[in-house]
């Protein structure tokens, strides 16, 4: 087992990095994301020009890192990657666009959490490779222009909700990365099962997929906790019987919910009678901020036909009384 360092991966995000596709054709799932991000890498590069400034958007875990990787290596550049709440001085944003080469990628997380000093600083960067910078303090004080080389940001944020308008107004280039369906998680599964050096059943990789909460970093989480249980109690290699026992064991239940997502759903089956109750109700009842139920929350909960969107508000169905083990009728439980 080697990492792409080539040593072996022992921290989570080493394991991360070692089950990163490097390729397009390598990344499972969000097809027209893909195809669409390939015709905008082929083009850039049969022009010689950099890439649109590009906002990837979604949950955490789907896979913006990795894409934003891809994108470099596709376009044969070098990427630099840092994070909005890293850099909380102009200088340290200056740093980095000035260490650029021609048309490299430089990747920002998180960033909607830029500070608005920082973001301001990119807008001529991103708009005319240009930056000001102060130099001197006091009556000396005065700034200087840097001319930088034609780079493209790649901005990724869980919350495209809270970036401003004038740095969304910026990227040329907008896709959104959705949760991912069972049978690409189960691909992904078995992809990094098979990187890692230990054999798997469809049915197993099946088993963890369905668990995963559409996420393929839980995914993969799963299967490195799954494969601890396989080489202590099994045979070393991953099966139905030895995957369901160690999900059992982890107590992630049968759709990979986690505690906010059940939060969420007895929240509004104990308070609100299963609804209709608006978002931003429930995000008080519950502590949580109304942008990151909407965002990262809600689309989980719609897609597995948890909770329903009504004129009214949220709602839950069926399902979700019979996966909480509630009577439909009164709440109670069963
Ligand atoms: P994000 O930046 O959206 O939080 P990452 O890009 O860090 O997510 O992905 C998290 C993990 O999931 C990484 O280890 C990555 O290898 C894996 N992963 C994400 N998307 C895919 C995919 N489409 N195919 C295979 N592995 C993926």
């Amino acid at each position: 087992i080697h990492s792409q360092q080539g040593s072996p991966p022992s921290t989570d995000r080493e394991f991360e990095n070692a089950l990163r596709p490097l390729s397009f054709s390598d990344f499972s799932g969000q097809k027209s994301v893909v195809s669409n991000l390939s015709v905008f890498v082929e083009a850039a590069k049969m022009r010689r020009e950099p890439l649109d400034h590009t906002l990837l958007h979604g949950p955490p875990g789907l896979g913006k890192t990795t894409l934003s990787n891809i994108i470099a290596n596709e376009l044969g550049v070098g990427f630099k990657l840092t994070s909005g709440p890293v850099l909380d001085k102009p200088g340290d944003l200056a740093g980095l666009l000035t260490s650029l080469e021609p048309n490299d990628v430089l990747f920002i997380d998180e960033i909607h959490r830029l500070q608005p000093v920082v973001e301001e600083y990119l807008y001529s960067a991103m708009e005319d490779y240009r930056i000001d910078i102060m130099i001197d303090r006091g009556p000396a004080a005065r700034s200087i222009q840097i001319d930088l080389n034609p780079f493209t940001l790649i901005g990724a944020t869980t919350r495209s909700g809270l970036l401003t308008a004038p740095l969304r107004a910026r990227f040329g280039i907008n896709m959104h990365l959705e949760y991912y369906d069972a049978d690409t998680l189960c691909h992904i599964v078995t992809r990094s099962a098979h990187i890692l050096g230990v054999p798997i059943t469809d049915e197993a990789a099946a088993e963890i997929a369905g668990r995963s909460r559409g996420t393929p970093r839980i995914a993969n989480a799963l299967l490195r906790r799954v494969r601890d249980f396989a080489q202590v109690k099994g045979t070393g290699n991953i099966e139905t019987d030895i995957a369901q026992y160690a999900l059992e064991a982890l107590n992630i239940d049968k759709y990979g919910l986690d505690e906010i997502d059940n939060k969420i759903l007895t929240t509004i089956i104990d308070k609100f009678k299963g609804g209709p109750v608006g978002l931003g109700t429930i995000a008080t009842a519950i502590g949580e901020d109304p942008g990151t139920l909407e965002e990262v929350y809600e689309p989980f909960l719609i897609k597995e036909g948890f909770i329903r969107r009504t004129p009214r508000g949220r709602e839950v169905t069926d399902l979700a009384y019979e996966h909480l083990h509630r009577n439909r009728f009164n709440g109670e439980p069963i």
